[in-house]
């Protein structure tokens, strides 16, 4: 990692910092709400539930198409909702078309579904690389090989609208039930930087 990257880190941790503070002084939150708010992203908000709604929709074509009509509200259905998952929209892959998402801005990531965003989501080299060559970058740096039969869409997520993967179900999984197929789903395989 850069200096340069270190340091606008370091900036933005003080913002942060310096806002909380501020908040906290200002009565319009409190220490133990901060907490308790950083205690759920990073224990009970993560991909494994993302993972269980894709597990519904394969188990559930009719969930499925609800899903793909409206993600936001077929995860409410599932009592999955909040911060940064007011717009959700998913992808699905199919044998011809394999999806990634990203977001060329800053780090758009539908949060309640896969959690907080991995750091490389965030870096710059995979934000101006995914777009610019995505079969590349998914093979180089993810060990993931696309045949080129299939074409490679790639959504750019943005403050309104957070996209995310629904991965293909692997051949051989007929006899598993939703809680199995859930253990199968990686947090990689919804952002299209893996397959499962
Ligand atoms: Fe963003």
């Amino acid at each position: 990692m850069s200096e340069t990257t270190v340091t606008a880190q370091e900036r933005i941790a003080a913002r942060v910092k310096a806002l909380e503070s501020i908040m906290i002084e200002k009565g319009i939150m409190t220490t133990e709400a901060i907490d308790r708010m950083v205690e759920i992203y990073e224990t009970e908000v993560g991909p494994q539930l993302g993972a269980g709604v894709v597990a519904k929709a394969w188990s559930d074509p009719e969930f499925k198409a609800r899903l793909v009509a409206n993600a936001t509200d077929a995860c409410a259905e599932m009592d999955i909702s909040g911060l940064q998952g007011e717009d959700m929209v998913v992808v699905e892959n199919t044998e011809t078309v394999h999806n990634v998402i990203t977001c060329t801005l800053c780090s758009c990531y539908p949060w309640p579904v896969l959690g907080l965003p991995p750091n490389w989501y965030k870096g710059p080299a995979f934000r101006s690389r995914i777009v610019r060559e995505p079969r590349k970058l998914l093979s180089e740096d993810f060990g993931v090989d696309i045949p080129e039969s299939v074409e490679i869409r790639v959504w750019d997520s943005s403050s309104e609208m957070r996209y995310w993967v629904l991965p293909m179900r692997p051949a051989g999984t007929e006899g598993l039930d939703e809680k199995e197929l859930a253990a199968l789903v990686t947090r990689d395989s919804m952002i299209g930087t893996g397959v499962l």
